[in-house]
């Protein structure tokens, strides 16, 4: 299908793009890799009066490595972050993300702000407790990953504001487990599990777990990563754990898998997420 009739503006700068997006008010859309937003926009789900293109900004694109934290610009492409070694599970998620022509065009940024529930690396941001950096035409905020996704497609940014950094800490020490379920290579995921574990003598210190479309948005598996805390890592322990992965939430059910099944998923692969970060 054909999108309906829209401006365009390519943007120069941040400060560019920040003008252009408040000057065209609530209608206004940035515009990264369009992996999201033009097929919405083919499908008259989402129907812009104004684009601006960020695309060609080099100043949102790269990543820092400093003090423990990883600032991975907006504009990086997933093709970009996934052949990273040193940045673990971001890189292996990327990595998973449809085929090399999506990685090859969608960006982070893009990823985040779309906050699509079976996208993967909102659910690496949620896990790794990590947040953004929004500035708009009152100035900077960050926005920590657990405050940034309210629903279905929908974040805290307001319309005017733009993801000039994503920021992670680069969790040393810890290890990681993503696992990501699809009926055919490069789909979307039907679920995913991020395990992150920090681990001591055979001893879980702490543990973070997030989840790939269990709801409108990612989830952290609370009472999975309670039941895992301060305890032996052993298969015995991940096992009963990981059978909490689905409590207290209320995944969709889609063409794919029923709400039951994706709960059956979420066990399943909490317990291999959690094995492969401990090693087991
Ligand atoms: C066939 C196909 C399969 C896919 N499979 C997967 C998959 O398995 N896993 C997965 O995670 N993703 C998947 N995707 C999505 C892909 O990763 C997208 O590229 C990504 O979700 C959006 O990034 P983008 O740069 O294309 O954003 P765009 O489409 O350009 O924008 C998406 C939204 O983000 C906003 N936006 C963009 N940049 C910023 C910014 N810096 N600040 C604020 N708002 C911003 C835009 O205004 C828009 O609302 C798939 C896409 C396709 C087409």
């Amino acid at each position: 299908m054909i999108p309906a009739e829209f401006d365009y503006h390519r943007a120069e700068s941040v400060d560019d793009a920040i003008r252009a997006l408040a000057g065209g008010g609530e209608d206004a859309k940035l515009l990264a890799g369009g992996h999201s937003l033009v097929p919405l926009m083919k499908l008259r789900l989402a129907a812009p009066s104004l684009l601006v293109d960020i695309s060609a900004l080099d100043e949102l694109r790269g990543v820092e490595t400093e003090n423990g934290t990883w600032r991975i610009g907006p504009g990086t492409r997933h093709a970009g972050l996934q052949d990273r070694d040193d940045l673990g599970v971001v890189a292996h998620a990327a990595s998973l993300i449809a085929d090399q022509q999506v990685r090859n065009r969608g960006t982070i940024g893009g990823s985040i702000a779309h906050a699509d529930p079976a996208s993967d690396l909102p659910t690496v941001l949620l896990a790794a407790e990590g947040s953004v950096e929004a500035q708009g035409p009152s100035g900077s905020r960050t926005i920590a990953a657990a405050d940034l996704f309210e629903d279905y497609l929908t974040t805290s940014l307001a319309a005017d504001e733009v993801i000039t950094s994503v920021t992670m800490p680069s969790l040393d020490g810890w290890s990681w487990g993503y696992e990501k379920f699809a009926r055919r290579s490069e789909d979307w995921a039907m679920v995913g599990v991020c395990a992150l574990v920090k681990a001591s003598g055979g001893q879980c210190e702490d543990v973070r777990i997030g989840l790939t479309h269990m709801g409108s948005t990612p989830l952290r598996a609370s009472a999975a990563e309670e039941a895992v805390r301060g305890g032996p890592l052993d298969a015995e322990r991940i096992a009963a754990a990981a059978e909490q992965a689905a409590e207290g939430t209320e995944p969709p059910g889609d063409l794919n898998a029923t709400p039951d099944y994706k709960r059956h998923l979420a066990r399943t692969l909490t317990r291999r997420a959690l094995e492969q970060a401990a090693g087991a």
